[in-house]
């Protein structure tokens, strides 16, 4: 384990059942294990690093998440190729799960930056990145 690397990430959503169906699918693609589960939450684990998803309060859920207010914007992770970013691309359109900047893939993070962009139903961004070349 190599200090500074991320321990664990826990991040509070609206509706804990839409949102760990989404992410069980897309964490369990990249290789992530069920790890912790109660009544309010639930998280997956990746080697040393893990995700947590917690159900919001009711009384915290009058203001929605948005990307562009101050606060998380997005969630990058690795692919281990380009093929990948592609493959989990058409997954993603098989489910129905909508691609962000389309017109632009999967170049919309630049020349260099072969990557696949999309939403968890809270609509946080999560970004599936290939190395760079
Ligand atoms: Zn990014």
């Amino acid at each position: 384990m190599s200090e500074g690397l991320l321990h664990h990430v826990e991040i509070y959503v609206s509706n804990l059942e839409r949102s760990t169906s989404f992410w069980s699918w897309f964490l369990k693609e990249l290789g992530y294990e069920p790890f912790q589960n109660w009544d309010k939450g639930q998280s997956w684990k990746l080697d040393e690093t893990y995700l947590v998803f917690v159900q919001t309060e009711e009384k915290f859920l009058d203001i929605p998440f948005h990307r562009c207010r101050a606060g998380l914007n997005h969630l990058a992770f690795h692919a281990s190729s380009r093929k990948r970013v592609d493959e989990m691309a058409n997954n993603l359109k098989e489910r129905g799960i909508n691609i962000l900047y389309e017109n632009q893939h999967p170049f919309a993070g630049g020349n260099h930056h072969y990557a696949v962009y999309f939403e968890d139903p809270d609509r946080i961004k999560v970004e599936f990145v290939a190395p760079s070349p």
